[in-house]
């Protein structure tokens, strides 16, 4: 017997409609006596959606509604699941929950709809986290990596992994225990190449880079001299979306950021601030401020203005050690080009140099496929979720010890009982064996009504 559970489904505000959405055995019977259809008559079809009132206590109508429902095991938790959809704001929607609240349902907590669908064997872990993902995601890629985690994508490769990884287990286990019947060599050459084989699988879907990238948008750090055209070139690559430029107040001065999306993944570029400080010092603060930046990006434009000869401050930038992929942009290439790549290359060698006009667009489409270079391009397989990639790697760390075991010749069951670790890890990501704790953990970010 489960109790059953309200929430409001819809995102708070004013909207056109909101969903209240209940699940549990009680549903049912609670929504029949809360709902009186128009034209229908009890008990309901399943799945149908219906015209009708919902009833205070007297029997006076709450709201106009559409009500539904879902009977198990058909529904998004596998139990009864009934809904009812008012009028939009919050008054109509907490008049239908507190209604249904004083007929036996109680207040759902964060996420318990998903723990449901999850306790319930519907979906597992990973795809229940992966319903929060399609609900938060950024971007046209976040949000395809995380439906394909929906659709049990990534659970079928760990459980791919899982399989395999229990093959080797069994055959490990059948030569400890009979030693004399199966060949030393051939079986200890089989399990290394099993783990070979599940090692590469698994280091192959993790990419933290990747994906970051995915998931929060590639960050560009915009660095160069004041004058060298940041600002212009800001603009003209956030084209129409610049109205989404936000200011983040800095400690020292204002660092401009919007984003753009690039083939589905956001884009963050961050304008960072020009240097309008005078004398000696200038130098090496512009390099240090450009550095800042330049820590937290994923690929950076440096700015020059080519116009004008090289000054020492932007020879200085130019010779920067790059923390990550860089491209030297010659701006104002219009007003005549004062310095040329080969300048560049010969002052600190550069895979792109480009020569590119903000003001007037040329050259943005070279500057855009710098960016598409450097941009994740999610495959099938990876992993996105920073949970699921860290107990990934301490899977891993499991595998490469057995197979350091394997080669100094340690005792076998000390390579079994790293491969049983590895395993429990596997379950640790979709679910199979978890405890109270991380479910609590993970559900616990969930919005209430989901
Ligand atoms: P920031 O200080 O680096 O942000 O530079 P701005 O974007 O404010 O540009 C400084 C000046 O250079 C402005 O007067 C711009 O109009 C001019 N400028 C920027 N890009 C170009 C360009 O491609 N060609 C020309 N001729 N002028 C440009």
């Amino acid at each position: 017997m489960t109790d059953t559970i309200v929430g409001i489904a819809t995102a708070a505000g004013e909207g056109g409609v909101a969903i209240v959405r209940m699940s549990g055995d009680d549903a049912e019977a609670i929504f029949e006596k809360a709902f009186s259809a128009r034209k229908r008559t009890r008990p309901y079809e399943s799945h149908r959606l219906m015209l009708g009132h919902v009833l205070d206590e007297k029997g006076e109508p709450i709201d106009e509604v559409m009500g539904v429902v879902m009977r198990a095991p058909n529904s998004y938790t596998r139990e009864t699941v009934c809904e009812i959809h008012t009028h939009g704001g919050s008054a109509a929607a907490s008049q239908v929950m507190r209604r249904l609240i004083a007929l036996g349902a109680r207040v759902a907590e964060a996420g318990e709809f998903t723990r449901r669908a999850f306790m319930n064997g519907r979906i597992d872990l990973m795809q229940a986290e992966a319903v929060m993902g399609v609900i938060g995601a950024q971007s046209q890629a976040a949000l395809k990596a995380e439906q394909r985690q929906l659709s049990g994508g990534q659970s079928r490769f760990i459980r791919d992994a899982q399989e395999q990884l229990l093959t080797l287990l069994a055959g490990l286990e059948a030569h400890i225990d009979y030693p004399d019947e199966i060949d030393e060599d051939e079986a200890l050459e089989g399990l290394n190449d099993g783990l070979g084989r599940l090692i590469s699988m698994l280091e192959n879907a993790i990419d933290e880079r990747g994906a970051r990238i995915v998931r929060d948008g590639l960050h560009v750090a915009l660095c160069g001299r004041p004058n060298a055209g940041k600002s212009t070139l800001f603009n003209a690559l956030l084209g129409e979306d610049r109205a989404i430029v936000t200011d983040i107040p800095g400690t020292t001065r204002d660092v401009l950021e919007g984003s753009f999306s690039l083939d589905g993944v956001r884009v963050i570029l961050q304008d960072t601030a020009g240097l309008r400080e005078s004398g000696d010092a200038v130098e090496q603060i512009g390099v240090e401020r450009a550095r800042a930046a330049l820590d937290k990006a994923d690929a950076a434009l440096l700015l020059v203005d080519a116009s004008t000869d090289l000054s020492d401050e932007e020879q200085a930038l130019v010779r920067m050690d790059m923390p990550c992929p860089c491209a030297v942009l010659l701006n104002k290439e219009d007003a005549g080009e004062r310095v040329s790549v080969a300048q560049v290359n010969a002052i600190a060698p550069h895979e792109t140099v480009l020569s590119i006009s903000a003001k007037d667009g040329a050259g943005l489409s070279a500057v855009l496929d710098f960016l598409r270079r450097h941009a994740a391009r999610p495959h099938e397989l990876m992993l996105t979720h920073e949970r699921h990639m860290s107990v990934a790697r301490q899977a891993l760390e499991r595998l490469h010890q057995a197979q350091r075991g394997l080669a100094y010749d340690q005792p076998l069951d000390l390579c079994a009982v790293d491969l049983h670790e590895a395993l429990y890890l596997l379950g640790r990501i979709t679910g199979d064996s978890v405890d109270e704790q991380l479910l609590d953990d993970i559900f616990s970010r969930f919005c209430v009504g989901k």
